[in-house]
């Protein structure tokens, strides 16, 4: 039994090795992903229910991995948060997304909104502020070319949490600031209601399926609820017809998801908008 036991043992810290070395490794590639800008910006287009015009894209993070080829955010998200790095892949993410912005107007074609994602850890920095304004300046944009998407988990802790307060000054500089997942984090209304928010993000577990009617209430409530306050509403994961016949009864102002448009490169994002008919 003892031997038996070693064995187990031995078996258990071999793999705990390897995986602590995989770790070691997905760390090390991180860092030099980072220094030779291998975070890249996709770009998801976001259209009117109204008008079917393009409201804007949003830039989702994608890691152009050497070995590994494009990897989703929920590959390397968490970790780069947990050893720190979050606010420089935000940044470099954002800034690329930029560039991608200006080489798609420099085309002709309009796009009024670039929406970028930031993490709560990001907006505790105390830098983001800064190095955005630098970054919009030096490629001659300015805040209102920009929505800041903020996770409804960013805001549970209020007021006295600096990402909180970083959010008002974004928004007191004239960034469209909207919550991202709205409907599963459980932010409080008094703290919503405080901040010069323009927008909510309804997440895409809400709006998955058209059938279900405690969702949809939901659905409803929130876009009455963002009406009174004069907030623009987007349903996330419209994939079907159906869901948009159906958000668009509730009121929602802009559709994005596969059934408007995956995201994509920016070259792919420019062929996109030629096929849709957007000008
Ligand atoms: P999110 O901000 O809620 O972005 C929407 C996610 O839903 C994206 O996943 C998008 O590809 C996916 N999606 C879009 N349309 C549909 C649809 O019709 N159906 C379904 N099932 N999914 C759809 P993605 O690109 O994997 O990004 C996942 C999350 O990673 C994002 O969720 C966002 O929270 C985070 N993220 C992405 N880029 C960044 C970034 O630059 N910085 C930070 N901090 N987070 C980022
Ligand atoms: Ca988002
Ligand atoms: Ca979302
Ligand atoms: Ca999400």
């Amino acid at each position: 039994a003892k031997r038996d036991g070693k064995g187990v043992a031995r078996l258990f810290t071999r793999s705990m090795r390897e995986g602590v070395e995989q770790r070691h490794n997905m760390i090390q590639d991180i860092h030099e992903g980072l220094e030779k800008g291998q975070f890249i910006p996709f770009f998801q287009p976001q259209v009117s229910f109204d008008t079917g015009e393009l409201i804007g894209f949003e830039v989702l993070a994608r890691w152009d991995h050497p070995k590994y080829g494009l990897l989703p955010p929920a590959d390397f998200i968490p970790l780069a948060e947990e050893i720190g790095v979050i606010d420089q892949i935000d940044m470099q993410v954002a800034i690329a997304g930029l560039d991608g912005l200006n080489k798609i107007r420099a085309r002709g074609l309009k796009v009024p909104k670039l929406s970028i994602n930031v993490a709560a850890r990001s907006l505790r920095l105390g830098t983001y502020r800064d190095d955005l304004h630098k970054a919009l300046k030096e490629r001659g944009l300015s805040p209102s070319d920009i929505v800041v998407e903020v996770l409804e988990t960013t805001l549970i802790e209020g007021k006295d949490d600096p990402a909180y307060q970083m959010i008002g000054d974004l928004a007191s500089d004239g960034f469209d600031i909207y919550i991202d997942d709205f409907g599963t984090g459980y932010a409080s209304l008094a703290s919503l209601a405080q901040l010069d928010l323009s927008g909510m993000k309804i997440d895409k577990s809400l709006v998955a399926n058209p059938e279900d009617r405690r969702a949809n209430q939901v659905i409803a409530a929130v876009s009455s609820l963002a009406d009174g306050l004069g907030l623009t509403i987007v349903a996330e994961g419209v994939e079907t017809p159906q869901t948009y016949s159906a958000l668009k009864r509730m009121k929602c102002h802009v559709a994005q998801g596969y059934g408007i448009g995956v995201p994509m490169s920016q070259d792919d994002a420019i062929g996109w908008m030629a096929d849709y008919g957007a000008s």
